[in-house]
């Protein structure tokens, strides 16, 4: 058996087919005519970009919006007037288009690698399908077509480019295997969208299969069996159609209430980044938004968005979710989430340190503008207004005085807005926890963030490995935490969610059904297999599981208890 990363789950056993690279090497020539020259490469960049607005069209229909949008991006990419420029500039000194073109891409290349974040690193991949598709115009190569491949197929590839995946026919193909990249490339998340099985970076694969050989792939574990005998190949088909059947189950889930068993309803919320996420919100049929973490309107740029550009952003999601409920957080900058052009200072500890509301209040400007357009946007829709990483009650009350002196100079101004905006708080830090009776009284809703409440409760860095069995929301004391916040929230009478990763855990559900949570905010795509666990629970059962995991002293025996109920369910709704 080899391992990879598991980037698109489902099973698939199927018969190899091996995309090979086309061969790209060409003899350089000395250019003698720079104009003839140019203008055949501007010739392959208009091919390039009527294929590609092809693909791309062609992937909107059968995929979506989103990942169209990432073909889109090569178009944008190669029209950048620089590329145009410096490919001139070469071709004018004698250097062929091949080369000119070449030796831009590997300074976007460089420019990528150099990057400290995963997700800007994979845009070398993009970079290098972009330059092998303009290198085969430019030699006259004929591109591979994988939409002919035959049924039961699995792709083997040493990199699958964006542009490969577009052809990929699901009927066709059950399982993608490639020697490179990671679950954020591009086409990891065009097999996602595919809803394709895909494993990434198994070392050599290229050599290591052969056309037409049987390979068994399990696309959430990353684990591949080369050559399976009949009975793994028997159990890998098994795992197949239970998945799908599984899957179809979900589905049934669209558009029916979010309740226990014994009828109790909960509210199902998404978390989103960019206002774009809204569509996969409504198209999960998630049924509002628990969590906009605004910090991704100020990423990927070069200055801060104004009051204008936020105020569309706001609104687009209130519109789009067309009167549910929209919380969105407040800047939540600092910590692990850097933003250059704010210039934050170096600090020895940042999690401990100057990070979300403790900017935004030194930064009153910044911060008035983002209230500003928040309220602005509020005559659109339900928006909510939520402050991050709460400490103290003076930190929600300022934010409260500002959205009022905000709202009256809207008045003046005639501009309309909601009169009853609710201002609410993450409860992410135990400090919060531990007042959260005080802060009942005067927030309009609580959302526990368990990814920070966890780091601050066990007192672990998440991001370091020597403490990272630490790092664990079973523990009782982040537990324990959880069911007085929960319980300070419904003594006061105002809705309490929950917007970090636990929301989305099985195994956790039914404990945070027994404690009284209102609302879980969880990724669109875990919608239907959350609605699903929680309609398995009655609340007594809830109940007494959760009386019992009270009385563990250890995480692991919280994890093993609750791991032990969660698997009595049958496989559709275990995670
Ligand atoms: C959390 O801390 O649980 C949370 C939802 O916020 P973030 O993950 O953005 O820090
Ligand atoms: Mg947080």
């Amino acid at each position: 058996m080899e391992k990879g990363i598991g980037v698109s789950s489902g099973y698939g056993v199927g018969q190899i087919v091996k995309i090979e690279e086309a061969d790209l090497n060409y003899q350089e020539k000395k250019v003698e005519d720079a104009e003839a020259e140019f203008a055949r490469f501007q010739k392959a960049i208009e091919t390039f970009k009527e294929r590609t607005t092809a693909m791309a069209e062609k992937l909107r229909q059968s995929v979506g919006e989103k990942e169209a949008e990432i073909l889109e991006g090569h178009i944008i990419m190669i029209s950048d007037p620089a590329v145009d420029d410096q490919v001139k500039t070469q071709i004018e000194a004698g250097t062929c288009a091949e080369t000119a073109f070449s030796s831009v891409c590997d300074l976007f290349i460089q420019m990528f690698q150099m990057a400290d974040d995963e997700l800007t690193n994979q845009r070398v991949t993009d970079v290098q399908d972009m330059r092998a598709r303009l290198l085969k115009i430019l030699l006259g190569i004929e591109e591979v077509d994988i939409s002919q491949v035959p049924k039961g197929t699995i792709l083997a590839a040493r990199d699958l480019t964006p542009s490969m995946t577009v052809g990929i026919n699901k009927e066709n193909v059950v399982g993608i295997i490639t020697e490179v990249g990671g679950k954020t490339s591009h086409s990891a998340i065009l097999a996602r969208a595919l809803e394709v099985p895909a494993v990434l970076s198994i070392p050599d694969v290229m050599t290591k299969v052969e056309n037409g050989q049987t390979v068994a792939i399990d696309g959430n574990s990353g684990e591949v069996i080369f050559s399976p005998s009949p009975e793994e190949v028997a159990a890998y088909e098994k795992k197949r159609a239970d998945y799908l059947k599984e899957k179809e189950a979900l589905n049934a889930l669209i558009g029916k209430p979010t309740a226990t068993m014994d009828g109790k309803t909960v509210e199902l919320v998404c978390n989103i980044g960019k206002p774009k996420d809204a569509d996969d919100v409504v198209s999960r049929d998630g049924e509002g938004v628990g969590l906009f973490r605004t910090e991704f309107l100020f990423m990927d740029r070069n200055q801060m968005p104004t009051e204008e550009e936020q105020f569309k952003a706001y609104k687009e999601v209130a519109e789009k979710l067309q009167g549910k409920p929209v919380i969105i957080r407040t800047l939540d900058v600092g910590g692990d989430k850097e933003i250059a052009y704010l210039d934050l200072p170096k600090e020895d500890n940042p999690f401990l340190g100057y990070r979300a509301i403790r900017v935004c209040l030194e930064r009153k400007e910044m911060y008035h503008a983002q209230l500003r357009a928040l309220v602005r946007a509020s005559a659109f829709g339900d928006i909510r207004i939520m402050v991050p990483m709460i400490t103290c009650l003076d930190e929600l009350r300022q934010v409260k005085e500002m959205v009022e002196g905000i709202k009256e100079e809207l008045s003046k101004e005639g501009i309309p807005y909601k009169e009853d905006i609710p201002v609410g708080v993450m409860i992410e830090t135990p400090a919060a926890a531990m007042i959260s009776d005080l802060l009942a009284k005067e927030a309009a809703f609580f959302s526990i963030g368990t990814n920070d409440l966890t780091q601050y409760t066990m007192v672990v860095d998440r991001g370091n490995a020597h403490v990272a069995y630490l790092y664990s929301t079973y523990n009782p004391a982040v537990l324990r935490t959880i069911e007085k916040v929960i319980k300070a929230g419904n003594e006061a009478g105002i809705p309490v969610g929950m917007c970090g990763e636990a929301a989305s855990d099985p195994n956790l559900i039914p404990l945070l059904l027994a404690y009284g949570l209102d609302e879980f905010s969880v990724s669109a795509t875990s919608v239907l297999a959350t609605r699903k666990t929680i309609s398995k629970w009655s609340m007594e059962d809830a109940k007494t599981l959760a009386e019992k995991v009270s009385k563990l002293g250890t995480e692991a025996e919280v994890a093993k208890m609750l791991e032990e109920n969660n698997s009595n369910f049958p496989p559709e709704i275990r995670a």
